[in-house]
């Protein structure tokens, strides 16, 4: 099916009459401010005032491949290759987790349980999404993002420079390496692979087909996998009282928060904006 008009009215009835089962109404209307707003530069007022405008053919063209790519469940993250995260909009592709809304969460809580970090080590940094928003909050620290992919690095390098901030990028596998060359932190955080493929029945094809397994997944048998090492990691190189804060399975609180506490961990469990159980805080004694 190809868009009928080039009128922007006719794009809108147009795309909700593809998207609409897919998707609630809401989220159509949200696909298409950010798909004006990248194609023609418009922002939502202009988009409201612009109704009986029409477009040219090549972004009418643009317009029509993305609500095709939304049919295929495509997130809108990928089409436009960008995604808002504390305030910033990073650069995202098929390597890297899209930063999620909860995630911002574990930024809050960072910043507010470790209010003057010096050094802070991000593990599984993905798209750099924390490790940024952290190295805006504190110019003054000096942070260490870790990832296992090249591929990834090079996603938090270019936001890092985006965003003009400085931040040392580490390729190093956090289950394997040993990591002995780093130094000690005041802060460690992360949000490492924690869904089980068990849960997969469960999770909407925009993030099963799309999105990099690598960065979600971990065996039904070891959920805690990830956890397991980070604490070992935070064990050799948290100062004393510095603070380990991760994002978990809202299924795994009390596993976590025990696995801390055997590491003599003083932890606290925290909720995301949903109510569900989704940060670890782990301090040093
Ligand atoms: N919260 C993410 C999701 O449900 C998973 C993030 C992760 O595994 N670290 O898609």
């Amino acid at each position: 099916m190809r868009i009928p008009s080039n009128r922007i009215c006719d794009i809108e009835r147009f795309a909700y009459a593809e998207l609409e089962g897919i998707y609630p109404q809401e989220e159509i209307r949200g696909f298409l401010r950010l798909l004006f707003e990248e194609y023609l530069g418009w922002d939502l007022t202009t988009w409201l005032l612009s109704k009986q405008k029409t477009i040219n053919q090549s972004d009418l063209l643009k317009i029509n491949f993305a609500i095709k790519d939304l049919k295929r469940h495509r997130p809108i993250q990928h089409i436009i290759g960008k995604a808002d995260f504390c305030g910033m909009t990073l650069t995202v592709d098929e390597n890297v987790l899209i930063p999620r809304p909860e995630t911002e969460g574990l930024v809050e809580l960072a910043k507010d349980r470790c209010p003057s970090p010096k050094r802070i080590l991000d593990l599984c940094t993905g798209s750099g999404c924390i490790a940024i928003a952290l190295a805006k909050a504190f110019p003054e620290a000096s942070i260490t993002a870790v990832d296992i992919s090249e591929k990834v690095l090079e996603v938090a390098r270019q936001n890092a420079w985006n965003q003009g901030v400085e931040i040392e990028l580490v390729q190093a596998d956090v289950l394997n390496d040993c990591l002995a060359q780093l130094p000690e932190y005041d802060l460690i955080v992360s949000n490492p692979p924690y869904v089980r493929e068990l849960e997969k029945p469960r999770m909407r094809p925009n993030v099963l087909d799309y999105e990099p397994h690598l960065a979600l997944f971990v065996p039904d048998n070891d959920p805690l996998l990830f956890y397991r090492r980070l604490a070992e990691i935070a064990d050799k190189h948290l100062v004393t009282s510095g603070l380990l804060v991760v994002e978990i399975n809202e299924s795994f609180g009390d596993e976590t928060a025990k696995l801390f506490r055997a590491h003599s961990f003083e932890t606290t469990l925290h909720n995301d904006f949903k109510e569900k159980t989704r940060f670890a805080v782990g301090r040093r004694g």
